[in-house]
């Protein structure tokens, strides 16, 4: 056991271990980048990134168990966004990374 003052306890080592293991899936990443742009429904996800209806559905319940994604209920559509600023700036930040010289 760490005493380190600077150490992450068990519990937030574990959901940020879930958020990056999230985030390492191409899909993910495609799904996620629509959002930060544009909040989507299913099928305009579908549309978008010609993907599968239930590939889709699959990887937005998985964003939304982990709070990198929310749902919000328009009469019978369900419309998906990045969870918060700090998804978008994840996403962002890494996207930048990968990108700069
Ligand atoms: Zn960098």
């Amino acid at each position: 056991m760490s005493t380190s003052y600077y150490d992450l306890d068990q519990e937030t080592l574990f959901i940020v271990s879930q958020s990056f293991k999230a985030l390492s899936d191409p899909t993910r990443i495609r799904i996620l980048h629509l959002l930060a742009n544009k909040e989507c429904s299913v099928g305009e996800i579908v549309e978008q990134l010609e993907l599968g209806q239930s590939t889709v559905s699959h990887q937005l319940r998985f964003l939304k168990n982990l709070r990198l994604v929310k749902s919000r209920r328009a009469g019978t559509t369900i419309y998906y966004s990045p969870q918060d600023e700090h998804v978008l700036e994840i996403l962002e930040k890494t996207i930048e990374h990968a990108t700069h010289d």
